[in-house]
């Protein structure tokens, strides 16, 4: 089957083309609405695909969707009562669902004809047991502002735990795995048997890890500090949590590998930035053995998961005693595997490709 993958943003959307899972045609257009940009607004930007990309015979699109909130659980063929439950949602995602809509509008008006499937960041997380969605606030509020973790990442934690189960050769029903995937945005996933059972991400993908511009976890006081003895609006500290913190705030730069860099050239605050990330990450892999109990195998993702070695060996150096054993000259070499063969644990790199895995799960919404 032909299906068009589209991830719609506030200012570009990226799209591919898959004939069944052979890459037919990708691209992005993007400075939606700029000064010399690909495309005057979302409208036109689809126009542009649906020029470009041979639409002829597409059995279906699939539209990446940040937050489906605790309405969607699965993959679901858009209708106007899920258009009207994303909108419902966009309190919760407030700069990443009104494109998505956007999108899902314009792709509708266009191909009326052809089926729309809706994939969520969020759903893969919907397994979730209740002692690890609730945080421990006043519950009236917490359920009258819908205030509970929701996790994102979904599809790329659900793609690579997948693949792992495959890796190691075993059913994905008898396989548990803790997936890191390290990007410019960064989470956990604590995977039993196919399902996600915790993760580190939030009610927005704030919380957890340590990011590239995102602080990840942090006392609530900080906020309460910032407004009242520091003085600054709430907007200016969301900004500064949101998009100068994490490496950028901790040492100014965001990118792992110009971090890196700087690291090997003694700069000290790039060094620190560095521990203090990578012991994040580290605190979350004790923290899901312990919620997994027996697991089978730990994987790294994303831009910095697949390619740092020096991330991977700060995070599980010295684990041994825990069960995972790393082999340095696999982990620099980027094996597949990166422990010993005798590791109890197996420790992996796999590349995520969510693109796949929307157009994976929007065939799998279609009964395909
Ligand atoms: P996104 O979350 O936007 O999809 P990516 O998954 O591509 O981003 O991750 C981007 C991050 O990966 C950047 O911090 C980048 O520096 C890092 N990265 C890419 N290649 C390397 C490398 N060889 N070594 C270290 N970090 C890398």
């Amino acid at each position: 089957m032909k299906i068009l993958v589209l991830n719609t943003g506030s200012s570009s959307v990226k799209y591919r083309l898959f004939d069944d899972d052979v890459v037919a045609a990708k691209g992005l257009v993007e400075k939606i609405g700029e000064d010399g940009g690909d495309a005057p607004d979302h409208e036109g930007a689809l126009r542009r695909i649906m020029d470009s990309v041979d639409v002829d015979g597409l059995g279906a699109i699939g539209h990446r969707v940040v937050h489906g909130g605790a309405d969607f659980a699965d993959a679901t063929v858009i209708d106007d009562a899920v258009v009207a439950t994303i909108e419902r949602l966009v309190p919760l995602a407030p700069l990443h669902n009104p494109p998505a809509l956007a999108g899902i509008r314009v792709a509708r008006k266009l191909l009326p004809d052809v089926p729309q499937v809706a994939v969520f960041d969020t759903a893969f997380h919907q397994s979730i047991p209740a002692e690890g969605v609730h945080w421990a606030i006043d519950t009236e509020l917490a359920e009258r502002w819908q205030i509970r973790r929701y996790g994102f990442h979904g599809t790329s934690h659900a793609y690579v735990s997948r693949q792992t189960a495959a890796l190691l050769g075993r059913p994905v029903e008898q396989t548990n795995v803790i997936t890191l995937h390290l990007g410019n945005g960064a989470s956990a996933c604590a995977v039993r048997a196919g399902r996600s059972v915790a993760t580190s991400m939030g009610m927005s993908p704030q919380g957890g890890l340590v990011m590239g511009t995102r602080s990840g976890d942090i006392d609530p006081t900080v906020v309460f500090h910032l407004h009242r003895v520091a003085g600054m609006p709430i907007e200016d500290i969301e900004r500064s949590l949101t998009r100068g913190a994490g490496l950028l705030g901790l040492s100014g730069v965001n990118d792992m590998r110009t971090l890196l860099q700087r690291r090997d050239d003694g700069d000290e605050r790039a060094a620190l930035a560095f521990d203090v990330y990578c012991r994040r990450v580290r605190e979350y892999v004790g923290a899901y053995l312990a919620v997994l109990g027996r697991t089978d195998a730990i994987t790294f993702t994303g831009g910095v998961g697949e390619n740092s070695a020096p991330v991977r060996e700060a995070v599980l150096a010295g684990l041994a005693p825990l069960g995972i054993d790393l082999d340095e000259q696999r982990n620099a070499d980027r094996a597949k595997v990166i422990s010993r063969d005798d590791s109890p644990i197996t420790a992996c790199v796999v590349p995520t490709d969510e693109e796949l895995e929307i157009a994976t799960q929007t065939r799998a919404a279609l009964g395909g």
